[in-house]
């Protein structure tokens, strides 16, 4: 998942963070190649439900550190590992700038509040789309970590937004099926017209 300029706002307080325009030649070139990493809507392994893991061995936690890195260069505060094609129950997240990237294996949702809240998300897979999703404020959230151990995490707000959005690229759910009939059709059509551009050249 990807910041917004609303998010921004409302997390100004915890989240002191630079505004695009004025980010270091050298981090927009970082965050462009990460970016190169990250697999783009029309790619068919974002509709596709990761599976469980059962190793919970080095290369699972390699992978954990890869997407890590990815996410932190990329700027972003959540990632899923169908957006770096691997197809493993896997999501590392960091909502707030010090704190350390969290990761969660084989998360399931236990329980959610019925109070619910509109807000603008980003997707590192959907570059330049924001569209309102409606989602639970609080969840409580099981999962496991790299080594196996369980983990139990109870989250609200931005935490519970980015964990859940992440949680549906697991199940092969963009926030394109999330959102309004309206401003999912506005997405598909500013989403189609950038891929006409960049075919184009
Ligand atoms: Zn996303």
């Amino acid at each position: 998942m990807s910041e917004t300029a609303e998010e921004h706002e409302a997390h100004e307080e915890l989240e002191p963070e630079v505004e695009v325009e004025e980010l270091d030649p050298e981090v927009v070139a970082q965050r462009d190649a990460a970016l190169s990493h990250v697999r783009k809507f029309g790619d068919p392994i974002l509709k596709t439900k990761a599976r469980p893991v059962k190793e919970f061995d080095e290369a699972l936690r390699a992978e954990i550190e890869r997407m890590s890195g990815l996410m932190n260069d990329a700027l972003g505060i959540g990632l899923a590992a169908n957006q770096v094609g691997v197809l493993n129950r896997v999501l590392v997240y960091r909502v707030h700038g010090q704190a350390p990237t969290a990761a969660l294996v084989n998360p399931e949702i236990e329980w959610r509040s019925s109070e619910e809240e509109i807000a603008e998300e980003g997707c590192l897979s959907l570059p330049h789309v924001h569209v309102e999703v409606e989602r639970p404020v609080h969840v409580r959230v099981s999962a496991r970590d790299g080594f196996g151990d369980p983990i139990v995490v109870e989250a609200s707000g931005l935490e519970a937004r980015v964990i859940q959005h992440e949680i549906d690229h697991l199940d092969g759910v963009l926030i394109l099926n999330r959102t309004s009939r309206e401003q999912r059709k506005e997405a598909m059509r500013a989403l189609r017209e950038r891929q006409a551009t960049l075919a184009t050249g």
